[in-house]
């Protein structure tokens, strides 16, 4: 397989200079914590979003320079920060979401580490062990959801956290982010293959006798490089091989422009735009029509310049319309505007430009 990024290798020089210019904070302030409207395996609830600072994701900090579209390491401390510090940072986050809370309703609670919340060198296992005992506490919590590399799923550590919260569904989310490895490996840089990512769905697969253990893929929508027909179709051929694959959820993640990443050089150069709004309603028409699982659209950044758009009057319409598609799991009802003709000609003619902006797009 030919791993040669299309771009060359200007990866590590991206991220190193990123990583010069990141302004050294210290772990407690770059905690946060919020809570919201959710879509549970039970049904709708809500869902306690933790941000807890770890050294930075270990794939970032590498030679390898991380992946094309992600600046998370530029929000981690750079630093070991100790197991103690870790779960009390941890505490404090965890009760100012739980006072919010009047009704005891069904709650999921997901841990973002940028990076992998499985790998002991980011969180070691006793912060991990720790965290998992004090959310054991709360009956009403029914998912736990932590998020790691493919690499870091083993059979023991999963194990001990199970244990840790019996009667709980522990959910893996993993940054599958396409099934297609040309597209994983050379525009994202993720830096695992496909057989990687199904070694460790097959851990997963087997403690499924012993425990609720799941498995949440995120997919990448609009990797650069790639013109947005194409984009789509491995967005909705990529849900419906996670779904293969076992995966019992997917989150797609339709791309935001980070600073100090490979993506914001594209952009500032005119090589890359982030996707319509309208591709993202098109991929969650396809995905229901032929996926069963839970399919999520993440709304962050839309309308943004940084973000997924379509015009001022339709923006914030549309994205009020996926966030109801998400907790209902419905197709969106058709909607007009008058920007979807040059959507439409974006998808038409991307296969005669091959261009991974949006010629016609006026922001
Ligand atoms: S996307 Fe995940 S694996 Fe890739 S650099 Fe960001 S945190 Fe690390
Ligand atoms: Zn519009």
């Amino acid at each position: 397989m030919n791993t040669t990024p299309p771009h060359g290798n200007l990866l590590p020089e991206i991220r190193r200079k990123a990583l010069k210019r990141v302004d050294k904070r210290p772990p407690q302030e770059l905690a946060a914590s919020w809570s919201g409207d959710d879509l549970l395996y039970s049904g709708p609830g809500k869902s306690i979003f933790i941000v807890l600072p770890t050294p930075g994701c270990a794939w970032a900090l590498a030679s390898s320079g991380g992946c094309s579209m992600c600046s998370y390491i530029a929000d981690s401390p750079l630093q070991k920060v100790s197991s103690q510090e870790l779960v009390e940072i941890f505490k404090k986050q965890f009760q100012r979401q739980v006072q919010k809370q009047e009704v005891h309703t069904p709650t999921a609670i997901k841990i973002f580490v940028s990076g992998s919340f499985l790998n002991t060198d980011e969180i070691p296992e006793e912060a991990q062990k720790e965290i998992f005992n004090i959310i054991n506490k709360f009956d009403y919590i029914e998912e736990v959801v932590v998020e790691s590399r493919p690499e870091y799923v083993n059979e023991d550590v999963l194990r001990d956290c199970c244990t840790l919260i019996p009667g709980k569904i522990l959910e893996v989310a993993i940054g599958l982010e396409s099934a297609n490895d040309d597209i994983r490996i050379r525009k994202i840089n993720k830096g695992f293959v496909r057989k990687d990512f199904e070694k460790a769905m097959k851990v997963i697969n087997q403690l499924k006798s012993d425990f609720d253990v799941r498995v949440k893929a995120y997919l990448l929508f609009k990797p650069i490089l790639t013109s947005e027909k194409d984009a789509i179709d491995d967005a909705v051929k990529s849900a419906q091989y996670a779904e293969r694959v076992g995966v019992n959820r997917v989150s797609f993640c339709p791309s935001t422009i980070h600073k100090g990443t490979l993506m914001e050089v594209l952009w500032r150069r005119g090589a890359y735009q982030p996707p319509w709004i309208w591709s993202t309603l098109e991929i969650i028409r396809r995905v229901r029509n032929t996926v069963k699982i839970p399919v999520i659209m993440d709304t962050a950044g839309f309308g943004t310049r940084r973000g997924p758009f379509n015009c001022k009057k339709c923006n914030s319409k549309l994205k009020d319309a996926i966030i109801k598609s998400n907790i209902n799991q419905t197709i969106p009802e058709e909607f007009e505007c008058e920007c979807k003709v040059k959507w439409e000609a974006d998808i038409e003619f991307s296969d005669v430009t091959r261009s991974t902006t949006n010629l016609l797009k006026n922001r």
